[in-house]
């Protein structure tokens, strides 16, 4: 159960990633964590990478794509496993299928996360933040008991200006560009399977475990 979990900001795909893992008992990958824990192993790609992370450079492909195969080849991921934020882009996506090819493998299920772009808008522009402690609500899904006060301590909640409307719709929009020609390529390859990401945690789990059982 090799998998591509894709899906926009507020889709829901960290949830969903969770519940996964639990399920099937796979590792989730991704680029951030097996990054830094190369690193601290101190591996050969692990020490090459350190050098553009301490220049504050992005790591190059390559290196990221055999930091990759040097975990897909874990004992963990025997099972499968889930990708979470790789590949980015198509030239990432077609370097990982000539490396899983090399190893005798390949992606199984490419599952996109899809919800309506104004839901999402409403899903993260309704985001509050209290002043005093931190902590959040959502003015639909996780209301404070008194309009603008927290439950805790009564502090005031103010919208944070990432989550604002207009950032909200740029990160939306970069996300759909950024996002397109991936989702393309893996149609295109029959792998791309779209979940319509409306409904509660379990409809939506229920979606995702359907075709990967089916
Ligand atoms: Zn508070």
């Amino acid at each position: 159960m090799n998998l591509i979990l894709l899906g926009g900001p507020g889709a829901g795909k960290g949830t969903q990633a969770k519940k996964l893992i639990e399920k099937y008992g796979i590792p989730q990958i991704s680029t951030g964590d097996i990054l830094r824990a190369a690193v601290k192993e101190g591996t050969e790609l692990g020490l090459k990478a350190k050098a553009y992370m301490d220049k504050g450079e992005l790591v190059p492909d390559e290196l990221v794509i055999g930091i990759i195969e040097e975990r897909l080849k874990q004992p963990d991921c025997q099972k499968g496993y889930m990708l979470d934020g790789f590949p980015r882009t198509v030239v990432q996506a077609d370097a990982l299928d000539q490396v899983l090819r090399n190893m005798g493998s390949k992606i199984d299920h490419v599952i996109s996360i899809d919800v309506d772009k104004e839901e999402l808008v409403k899903r993260l522009t309704g985001r509050r933040t209290c002043r005093q402690c931190g902590a959040m609500y959502h003015i639909m899904f996780n209301p404070p008991k008194k309009e603008g006060a927290c439950d805790k301590c009564d502090g005031e909640l103010y919208q944070r200006d990432d989550d604002n409307e207009e950032t909200v719709r740029s990160r939306l929009e970069v996300y759909e560009k950024q996002t397109f020609p991936l989702i393309q390529y893996y149609k295109d390859k029959g792998l791309l399977r779209t979940i319509d990401g409306i409904g509660s945690i379990d409809e939506i789990f229920n979606r995702i475990t359907k075709i990967l059982e089916g």
